[in-house]
């Protein structure tokens, strides 16, 4: 009876909390139930939260994104690179035919570590044409050579098979700016450095890339692929923030 108490207590004292941050209620693609999308803060990218199972709105971006372009992404073979958000969660306890990996830079690509298998975008190890859809979630503004990474994620593609991807986009930008490069092993900065969280390094992820209007035809030109972007926003749906754009390439059927 206590702890019965004590647990509505504990859940009055959270809903009561909620009283001070704007919120709407609304249908999360995510945990698939009506449910309130809370404002805990004004940088709605990370602080517009589902109160059910506090994803963020790129998690449900992604999500709402592929039940639209793969209707039967559940009966599909799925590769995550750099998984560990709601979405990816939801991935996997979604689709059985979903595996992700994890890139450790001092591990052979291919071999498990720490319950993930190693693998490098830019140098993938698995055979040509072995995935119906590849996910990558705000990794491409990190990564040091994207034209090898697109040009491999094509790879392992099926014919019509699709990169869906979240990261920052400024469309502002005529021409996208490299930030890093890497030289002689060594990381050479060509602007300021920029570093994101990153759920394995307490280092963060330094942003190589700020991608620009000219991002289409970069991934084109560096992988065949074929870019639409998709932006969607929807309060009943949770989505709304800035860089919600999900980018879909696929690789043509030929
Ligand atoms: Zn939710």
């Amino acid at each position: 009876m206590i702890s019965q108490y004590t647990t509505k207590v504990k859940k009055s004292f959270k809903y009561l909390s909620l009283l001070n941050h704007p919120s709407n209620k609304g249908f999360c693609p995510i945990c698939n139930q009506k449910t309130l999308f809370v404002e805990y803060g004004s940088w709605l990218r990370d602080q517009y939260k589902c109160i059910k199972c506090n994803s963020i709105p790129r998690h449900r971006a992604l999500i709402n994104s592929i039940k639209l372009f793969v209707p039967n992404y559940k009966q599909t073979l799925i590769h995550e690179s750099s998984p560990g958000s709601r979405s990816s969660d939801y991935l996997k306890n979604e689709c059985q035919g979903y595996s992700c990996s994890q890139y450790f830079p001092d591990v052979t690509p291919g071999q498990v570590h720490q319950g993930f298998r190693c693998e490098s975008l830019e140098n993938l190890t698995f055979p040509d044409a072995s995935f119906d859809l590849f996910i990558t979630q705000d990794v491409f503004e990190h990564v040091l050579h994207p034209d090898q990474a697109f040009g491999e994620i094509a790879r392992v593609l099926k014919p019509g098979g699709m990169h869906i991807f979240t990261m920052p986009w400024y469309p502002e930008l005529k021409h996208s700016r490299q930030r890093a490069a890497i030289e002689d092993s060594e990381i050479k900065y060509l602007e300021e450095a920029i570093y994101h969280g990153n759920p394995i390094s307490n280092q963060g992820s330094l942003v190589t890339y700020d991608w620009g209007s000219d991002f289409v035809d970069y991934v084109y030109k560096h992988s065949g692929m074929s870019t639409t972007i998709h932006l969607h926003v929807d309060r009943s749906l949770g989505l709304d923030a800035k860089y919600l754009e999900v980018f879909i390439s696929q690789k043509s059927y030929e």
